[in-house]
């Protein structure tokens, strides 16, 4: 109903003495840096030996699948124009979703833009108040948030301690159970046991979803990640009936960018029907579609890469251990030197900056509090000369960082 004009306003609370906001944001900044916590991006111009990111075949920066983004560019747009349910899938997203499907062994794959938002959709369309989470203590935090966010209720179990997990499913009442974990750990690189977690969902009738975001790509004899490791590109033993929910990305060992789900037809279609960042977001552009669509290939038909990485995995930790360094117990590209102490993991890092070599310094809260670390990583881009180099910066942190 319209106001008459002669009224006056209606009468205020007092307001109630706030913080004003530039002394809330420089209070949590300063509770930040007391923790050494503050992060810093820094430009990467190429320069330095990059031992951080996870362009773990090199493809990334491979020129045919640099022409393949351009070509798709030039083919279908810069962009897609809009969501796949309006107008935006794209014939090149159909046959790259395809190509997936079949590469994985599954009936379908369904694209998203990022892993991030897969796993948020995912977990909001499979789950509610109803659901209990399995989680593994040290899934990603897309994982985390996903379930979150739609409301289930999270427990979480030790670190691939099946045993753990054994105990919160006997003791759940819940009308529906996921068990999720990631395939390989991102913060590790040690690899979940998923033929225990198989065998856990199917005696408490859960349904299992693996996240391997590291592992595609990488492990395998195809390269089909962690499932893969159990046989061909993705196995029977580990298809659909035993894993329903797989994830990947592609901005990792495919060097592009997005990421995917792949499962049974039914799945696939209850998730474009209720996953809201698969409905309500922009598809991803052509270029990124037609840029995995070579990485794809490329990872099937050359398994020299995925050699020469591993082989640049066997060198670094051999000769690693033989210099005493901390090193975890991965078999995989992330290779974590345990520092424990964050200010001790920040002078290391910044050594190894001034000598031309990134590497990740990882600290609470991505880590638990006590286990910072270093996060190396291994590609089939480093020669062996750039294993070595990297094998020197540490050994002259060993000798001339403060401890
Ligand atoms: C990187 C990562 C993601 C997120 O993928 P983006 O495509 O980078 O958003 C999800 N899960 C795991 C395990 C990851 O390591």
């Amino acid at each position: 109903m319209p106001v008459p004009e002669s009224q006056p306003d209606p009468v205020r609370e007092p307001a109630l003495p706030a913080t004003p906001w530039p002394a809330r944001l420089a209070g949590a900044r300063r509770e930040r840096e007391a923790a050494h916590r503050w992060r810093r991006r820094r430009v990467n111009h190429g320069a330095a030996l990059d031992c951080s990111g996870n362009d773990y075949l090199g493809l990334a920066l491979d020129s045919r699948v640099r022409e393949a983004a351009a070509d798709g560019a030039r083919r279908f747009g810069a962009g897609a124009g809009a969501s796949h349910l309006v107008s935006g899938h794209l014939a090149v997203h159909e046959t790259l979703e395809n190509a997936l499907a079949e590469w994985l062994g599954r009936e379908r794959a369904l694209l998203f833009s990022t892993g991030y938002m897969a796993n948020l959709g995912v977990l909001q369309a499979l789950t509610d108040g109803e659901t209990a989470v399995f989680q593994d203590r040290l899934n990603h935090a897309s994982l985390i948030d996903g379930a979150t966010l739609s409301g289930a209720r999270s427990r979480r179990f030790h670190h691939r301690d099946s045993d753990d997990l054994e105990r919160l499913l006997t003791r759940s009442r819940a009308a529906h159970r996921l068990i999720v974990s990631d395939g390989v750990f991102s913060m590790d690189g040690d690899v979940a046991d998923v033929s225990a977690l198989a065998d856990a969902a199917r005696r408490h009738r859960a349904w299992l979803m693996i996240d391997d975001a590291h592992g595609i790509g990488v492990l395998g004899e195809h390269g089909g990640g962690v499932l893969g490791e159990h046989g061909g590109g993705c196995t029977e033993d580990m298809g659909s009936a035993a894993v329903p929910v797989l994830v990947g990305t592609l901005g990792k060992a495919l060097g592009t960018g997005g990421a995917f789900v792949a499962g049974d037809a039914a799945l696939i279609e209850h998730i474009i029907q209720f996953a809201r960042s698969y409905v309500y977001t922009t598809a991803q552009p052509p270029a990124v579609a037609s840029a995995s669509l070579k990485a794809l290939d490329i990872v099937r038909r050359e398994p020299e890469h995925r050699a020469r990485l591993h082989a640049n995995i066997r060198t670094f930790r051999r000769e690693a251990r033989r210099l005493g360094l901390p090193l975890a117990d991965s078999a995989t590209p992330i290779q974590p030197l345990m520092l424990n102490d964050e200010a001790r993991t920040l002078r290391w890092a910044a050594a190894l900056e001034r000598r031309g070599i990134a590497v990740g310094a990882i600290r609470p809260p991505t880590v638990p509090q006590g286990q910072a670390r270093l996060r190396i990583t291994l590609s089939a881009r480093h020669s062996p000369a750039d294993i070595e180099r990297l094998l020197d910066g540490l050994v002259a942190c060993q000798h001339e960082v403060a401890p």
